[in-house]
């Protein structure tokens, strides 16, 4: 079994990252290596943010590190809230005010083409760094379509399907989403 260390403090990314992953491979988690302090995402696209987070495990513990920056893009809304997904109604506000903010921003827009896009970025134990994007297309309901699962997933309808990310089976998500795109090409780097 090989052990990655995934430098996120998300359990939902945790989680849909071993599932993912197989049983082949073991993910340690920031806390399980001693890191338990926030590491600020101060960069200007989510591959800078990716990367800080990679690099500073990688200074501190001189470990191979992977890490993970994802976000939703909306076309009509200039690709917010992009980096802001996380926080888009505010620093203190939950999943449930952002996707109200973002509906309600939505109103009276038809277009409601969307993206979720992950980058991952591993730097190996050389300190060399790499980074590897993923990309799922798809469009905002008008309103929630099931409720719970992780941030904007009640709204995101993924081309090809007629129900939210939080209606279809992990497993087919798993196959499917941003995050599984990013993680593919970078297992293949792995491979080589
Ligand atoms: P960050 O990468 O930790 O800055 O946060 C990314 C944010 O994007 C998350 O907190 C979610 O709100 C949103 N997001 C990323 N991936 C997904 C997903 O697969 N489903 C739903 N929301 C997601």
């Amino acid at each position: 079994m090989t052990e990655l260390v995934f430098a996120t403090g998300n359990a939902h990314k945790v989680e849909e990252v071993q599932a993912i992953l197989g049983e082949e491979y073991s993910i340690k988690s920031l806390k399980e290596i001693g890191i338990f302090e926030d590491i600020v995402e101060d960069g200007s696209t989510m591959e800078e943010n990716a990367l800080i987070k990679a690099r500073y495990v990688y200074r501190k513990t001189g470990m191979s590190v992977f890490s993970e920056d994802s976000g939703l893009e909306v076309i009509a809304l200039n690709m917010e809230p992009g980096l802001y997904t996380a926080r888009y109604a505010g620093p203190q506000r939950n999943n449930d005010d952002n996707i109200d903010l973002l509906l309600k921003n939505m109103k009276s827009i038809q277009e409601r083409q969307a993206r979720y896009r992950a980058v991952i970025a591993y730097i190996d134990g050389k300190g060399n760094e790499f980074t590897f994007e993923g990309i799922v297309n798809g469009q905002i309901a008008l309103e929630r379509i099931g409720n719970g699962g992780f941030g904007y997933d009640p709204i995101f309808i993924p081309f090809g399907h007629d129900k939210s990310f939080v209606q279809l089976p992990a497993s087919l998500k798993n196959s499917i989403s941003h995050r599984a795109r990013a993680m593919a090409r970078f297992l293949k780097h792995l491979d080589q």
